[in-house]
């Protein structure tokens, strides 16, 4: 038989329905320990020399479903699942880079991914050199003999710039170095990193892999003696882990992820040219639509879609303010990936702490605006965003 397409993956990965007396959801394990028959059991159980469970933070059948399933949609060998996206990048980047070691990542990306980077090398002399992430040749000329890690997020939040994940592989795979794709914004219905050769994709599970504005999760999958590590290193010792019923919950959202993608895509796809072609919107942020810098790239490398993230510049702090302020349909609010539109102006939420000028010099500019675009009608979508667009002065 051939390989089952993503479409009917998605609805399978991951259960077992054996080990479960059948059941088609695999039911909430809730357990923080687990008995044994005899000593003889509890030394090869407890001591990871045969399969089974013995404490909640190790190992749990809800958790190892997930694992499983996500395992399967991104291609790799093995994953293992956390309480947020942070604790899975955290646990990746403290199991594989040391004191006095080195990581390269994008300027651009994620605010507390950043901020992250910035206290292990405050704190903990963990360097980390920031290079353009659409660039990556950047990544090759910066690495040093003591680079661990190359960091990538394509798209990145909040400015979708996109880097070539086989090029960068490349390079790493030469010269011993691991890589980790933060895979959040694209989902594995639409980029599968492994394929192209990276060593390790990141999820913040919040966002769509969840996909209902309703838990936080985090997951790391790729290669097994890696991923093996994180869980050893990583989950065990740090403690990071999912709980049985959060991890359901992602599984019940993962079920429909290719159908909620299918959506998001195009609605974003039509809102991103909609926008392109109005005169009060300075710049479009979005891999699909030709004007943007990664678009090539982002062909190559992403199908069948180019996710649900739009974002876009309206010049001035205040003409965003009013934006978001006139808005009716699409909520206010720092998160994305769930089903409803959701919307963000970056300078007076997760940027609102810089000054204008440190704004400026990490790209973002005072009228950005980052939308998640939701799976409503996109003509309401569109009425809403023209309504608001109208409000500013
Ligand atoms: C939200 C997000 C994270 C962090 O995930 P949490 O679940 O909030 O901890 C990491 N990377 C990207 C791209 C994100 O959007």
């Amino acid at each position: 038989m051939k390989e089952a397409s993503f479409l009917t993956k998605v609805v399978h990965a991951g259960v077992d329905r054996r080990s479960h007396h059948g059941a088609l959801s695999v039911p909430i394990y809730n357990a923080s320990t687990y008995a044994f028959a005899n000593a003889e059991e509890a030394a090869a159980i407890h001591n990871e020399l045969e399969p089974g469970y013995y404490y909640g933070r190790i190992g749990n059948p809800t958790t190892e479903a997930l694992e499983k399933a996500l395992a399967e949609l991104e291609n790799a060998e093995a994953a293992v699942a956390f309480a947020s996206g942070m604790a899975a990048i955290s646990a990746v980047i403290l199991t594989t880079v040391k004191t006095g070691e080195s990581i390269v990542a994008p300027r651009s990306g994620y605010s507390t991914t950043q901020n992250l980077l910035k206290f292990l090398a405050d704190e903990f002399a963990v360097e980390t050199i920031l290079v353009d992430g659409a660039e990556a040749d950047a990544y090759a000329s910066a690495a040093k003999e003591n680079t661990k890690l190359f960091f990538i997020e394509s798209p990145s939040n909040p400015l979708l710039q996109i880097t070539d994940l086989s090029a960068v592989a490349e390079v790493a795979k030469r010269r011993g170095i691991v890589t980790l794709a933060d895979n959040t914004f694209a989902t594995p219905f639409n980029q599968r990193p492994i394929d192209l050769g990276i060593d390790l994709v990141v999820h913040s599970g919040t966002k769509y892999l969840g996909g209902h504005s309703d838990l936080t999760a985090g997951i790391v999958a790729g290669d097994a003696d890696l991923v093996e590590r994180v869980r050893q290193k990583g989950a065990k010792l740090f403690g990071g882990n999912i709980a049985p019923e959060t991890a359901w919950l992602v599984l019940r959202g993962l079920r429909t992820l290719a159908l909620r993608m299918e959506r998001h895509n195009s609605n974003a796809y039509a809102l991103a040219n909609m926008l392109a072609s109005d005169r009060r919107v300075r710049r479009v942020y979005y891999p699909g639509v030709p004007m943007h810098a990664g678009f090539e790239a982002a062909k190559r490398q992403m199908d069948p879609g180019f996710g649900g993230m739009v974002s876009f510049d309206l010049g001035t702090q205040a003409a965003g303010r009013a934006f978001v302020n006139a808005l009716k349909l699409c909520a206010l609010a720092t998160s994305l990936g769930g089903v409803e539109s959701i919307v963000q102006h970056s300078a007076s939420m997760t940027h609102a702490t810089l000054s204008p000028e440190e704004r400026s010099a990490a790209g973002i500019s005072e009228g950005l605006i980052r939308f998640s675009v939701g799976i409503e009608d996109v003509e309401d979508i569109k009425a809403d965003i023209l309504n608001a667009l109208d409000a500013i002065k």
